[in-house]
C-alpha cells in the first residue's frame, strides 16, 4: 500500500465550529498568545491558562467531526494513511482515523509541570486549577506552548520521509517546526494543499482552494480512483 501523510491545522476543524488561530471573534482574539500559550503566561497566571483550555475543551466536546475529518478515514481502505496534526482537539480520533500524531499536544490530557512525561487523561471538560501530580507539580494542560520543545517532530519527520503522497489541510504554515515537515517529503511525492485562502508554500503542490469538507473529498476521490486503477 502506498503511504499518504496528511498534515492538518486548525482549518480542518473550522467547519466543526472550532475557531482557527487567526479567525475573528474566536477565543484567541480575546487573549494574547503569550498569556495563554507560553510557560511565562502559566507562571504569571496559571488560573487564566487553565480557564482558557477548559473553555477550549468544552467547545471540543460539543463539536463533531466534519466531512474533512471523515473523508480521510475513507482513504484508509486504499492507503497506509498517517495524520500529523497541529490540532489539539480530538476530532480526527472521533472521526475514526487510526494513525494520528499530535505535534502540539492534546486537550484531553494533562501533564505535570515538573515532568511532561507524566501524562493523565482528563475526565470531562474541566481540569481544576491547583490539582497536583504525584510528583508535587501542578497538573497543566498537555499542550506544547510556544517556545517549548516539540518531541513528536522526530516521528513525524520519519513518516514524511517515507510518503508517496502529502495532503496539507487548513494550516497557514506559519508555525515551526511543523511547517518545515513538507520539506522532508520526497520530491517525487504528489502534494495537495486544501485551503480556501492563499498559503505560501515552497514546493510544487496542487492547490484545492476550498474548505476542508469539499476540498478533502475531491482529493480523496482522486486518490481512490488512482488506487483502484492500478
Ligand atoms: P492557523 O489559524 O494559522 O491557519 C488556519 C488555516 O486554515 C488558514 O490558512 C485558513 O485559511 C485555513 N482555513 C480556514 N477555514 C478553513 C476551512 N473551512 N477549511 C480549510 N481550511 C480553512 O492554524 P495552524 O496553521 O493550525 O496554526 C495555528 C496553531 O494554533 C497550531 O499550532 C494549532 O495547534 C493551534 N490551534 C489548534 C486548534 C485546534 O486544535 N482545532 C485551533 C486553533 C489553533
Amino acid at each position: 500500500m502506498k503511504r499518504v501523510v496528511v498534515l492538518t491545522g486548525a482549518g480542518i476543524s473550522a467547519e466543526s465550529g472550532i475557531s482557527t488561530f487567526r479567525d475573528s471573534g474566536g477565543l484567541w482574539e480575546q487573549h494574547r498568545v503569550e498569556d495563554v500559550a507560553s510557560i511565562e503566561g502559566w507562571q504569571r497566571n496559571a488560573g487564566l491558562v487553565q480557564e482558557f483550555y477548559n473553555q477550549r475543551r468544552k467547545a471540543m466536546i460539543e463539536a463533531r467531526p466534519n466531512e474533512g475529518h471523515l473523508q480521510l478515514v475513507r482513504l484508509e481502505q486504499y492507503y497506509d494513511v498517517h495524520i500529523i496534526t497541529q490540532n489539539v482537539d480530538n476530532l480526527h480520533e472521533r472521526a475514526g482515523s487510526k494513525n494520528i500524531i499530535h505535534l502540539h499536544g492534546e486537550l484531553t490530557k494533562a501533564c505535570s509541570e515538573r515532568n511532561h512525561n507524566y501524562v493523565v487523561d482528563i475526565e470531562g471538560w474541566e481540569l481544576k486549577h491547583g490539582t497536583l501530580a504525584p510528583d508535587g507539580g501542578r497538573l497543566r494542560p498537555f499542550i506544547v506552548w510556544f517556545g517549548e520543545a516539540v518531541p513528536m517532530i522526530e516521528p513525524a519527520i520519519d513518516l514524511c520521509e517515507q510518503a508517496d503522497v502529502l495532503i496539507v489541510v487548513g494550516t497557514s504554515l506559519n508555525v515551526y517546526p511543523a511547517a518545515g515537515l513538507i520539506h522532508y517529503v520526497p520530491p517525487k511525492a504528489k502534494c495537495y494543499l486544501v485551503d480556501p485562502n492563499a498559503v505560501a508554500v515552497q514546493r510544487k503542490v496542487t492547490i484545492i482552494a476550498e474548505k476542508a469538507g469539499t476540498g478533502v473529498r475531491k482529493v480523496v476521490d482522486e486518490l481512490i480512483e488512482d488506487a483502484t486503477k492500478n
